[in-house]
């Protein structure tokens, strides 16, 4: 088949590689790949440090597509060239005062409900697992199956397989009758198309019916350098007096500290207030961060919708699919996405054999209106 992909963040990348890799003809639009949320993102595969109470489809989905992570490294770093720095040291979770440990415990209830591996740990046990911890961390648990990676070297994998099928231009869909037959590229072309998804994240395209319920949702992050010895050797989330913060290691002493969360209108820029909010946890959770020298400092939108999950699959319109709003979980959905919008795609239209999608039509808000 003729794909058309409009949108080349981390979403857009995996699906139009996996329709290449499926053989399928893709052309993939987008003026400034990979510049989007995915060049924020931590990279955590973190879906049981993620789970929530009324979340749980979006956990079993995140689960999935957790399993499907290592094979897709391995694939990835194969076929490209590029190493992509995934990591299996797991998480760990950590409440800083009595309060904090709640809310971690709240996590936890939920993990034992649906039988997700963890380990309860004391303060000590802490301090054993991470030594750079504050001596102060109240307790917490260990998740042995949340990884990570790094978005901004798997965006850059996926980019050198994609090569030549990638046009930078923004793109809308094109629509004939009732049906999307192609693109528009802002530099006046009609492409023709026997499908066409949308991935762009939090800003869909106007003719996408489903574009009011994907909303902007701002994150600031910063990226560190600290000396070797210092740093930790596994992921941790945690509850500071109230703050969620995580600290994520990356290769050649490379620290990500994350993230703010605000619903806003305007642009994505870092600002002092919330800078200075992550700084201020990050430091009581892991003191040697004091040392640490700042490499950058970003902000970007994730794409929020109503029920925290993303939109998979036909969007209203023949011809038309979407992959969007995976607001805070595009890294680790991008494998579990990628299948999903291709067997989509492939049956036009029709069933998806991975059930796991089921919770996540795009129509399903205008059916609960
Ligand atoms: C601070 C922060 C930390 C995060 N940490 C994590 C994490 O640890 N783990 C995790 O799983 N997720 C994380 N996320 C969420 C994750 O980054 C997003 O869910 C994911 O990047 C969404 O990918 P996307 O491809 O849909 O959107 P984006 O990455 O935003 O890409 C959208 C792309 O579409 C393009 N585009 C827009 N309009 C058009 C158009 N008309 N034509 C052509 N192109 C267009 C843009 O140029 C852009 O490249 C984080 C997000 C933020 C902001």
């Amino acid at each position: 088949m003729k794909v058309a992909v409009i949108g080349g963040g981390i979403i857009g990348l995996a699906c139009a590689a996996e329709l290449m890799r499926a053989g399928h003809d893709v052309r993939l639009f987008d003026p400034a790949p990979a510049s989007g949320a995915t060049h924020a993102a931590a990279g955590m595969l973190s879906p049981a440090g993620e789970a929530w109470h009324g979340d749980e489809d979006l956990l079993r989905l995140g689960v999935e597509s957790a399993r499907l992570w290592p094979e897709y490294a391995a694939w990835l770093e194969a076929t490209s060239g590029h190493d992509v720095d995934y990591r299996r040291h797991g998480t760990l979770l950590v409440g800083q005062d009595h309060d904090d440990l709640q809310v971690v415990r709240r996590t936890l209830d939920v993990l034992a409900k649906h039988g997700i591996a963890f380990e309860e740990l004391s303060r000590r046990e802490l301090r054993q697992c991470e030594p750079t911890l504050s001596a102060r961390a109240g307790g917490g648990a260990s998740l042995p199956d949340d990884h990570s990676v790094n978005p901004r070297k798997v965006a850059a994998a996926l980019l050198a397989l994609l090569d030549r099928r990638i046009q930078r231009c923004r793109a809308t869909p094109s629509t004939a009758s009732a049906s999307v037959d192609g693109v528009l590229t802002d530099d006046g072309r009609t492409i023709s198309a026997d499908a066409v998804l949308v991935a762009t994240g939090y800003a869909l395209p106007d003719q996408v019916p489903q574009r009011r319920y994907v909303r902007p949702v701002r994150g600031e992050i910063l990226r560190a350098h600290l000396s070797s010895g210092e740093g930790l050797t596994r992921t941790v989330r945690a509850i500071v007096h109230g703050e969620p913060v995580y600290v994520v290691p990356r290769a050649g002493g490379e620290v990500v500290i994350g993230a703010t969360s605000e619903e806003h209108g305007g642009e994505p820029v870092p600002t002092i207030g919330g800078i200075g909010r992550l700084l201020d946890a990050a430091r009581t959770l892991v003191p040697s961060l004091d040392r640490a020298e700042i490499l950058d400092v970003v902000a970007r939108n994730r794409p929020g919708t109503p029920d925290n999950g993303p939109l998979l699959g036909p969007g209203g319109i023949d011809g038309l699919y979407l992959a969007a709003g995976h607001y805070r979980s595009g890294i680790l959905l991008a494998p579990i996405t990628a299948r999903i919008l291709r067997e989509h795609i492939e049956s036009r239209g029709g069933s998806c054999p991975t059930s796991s999608a089921d919770p996540f039509s795009p129509g399903r808000f205008d059916r609960r209106n």
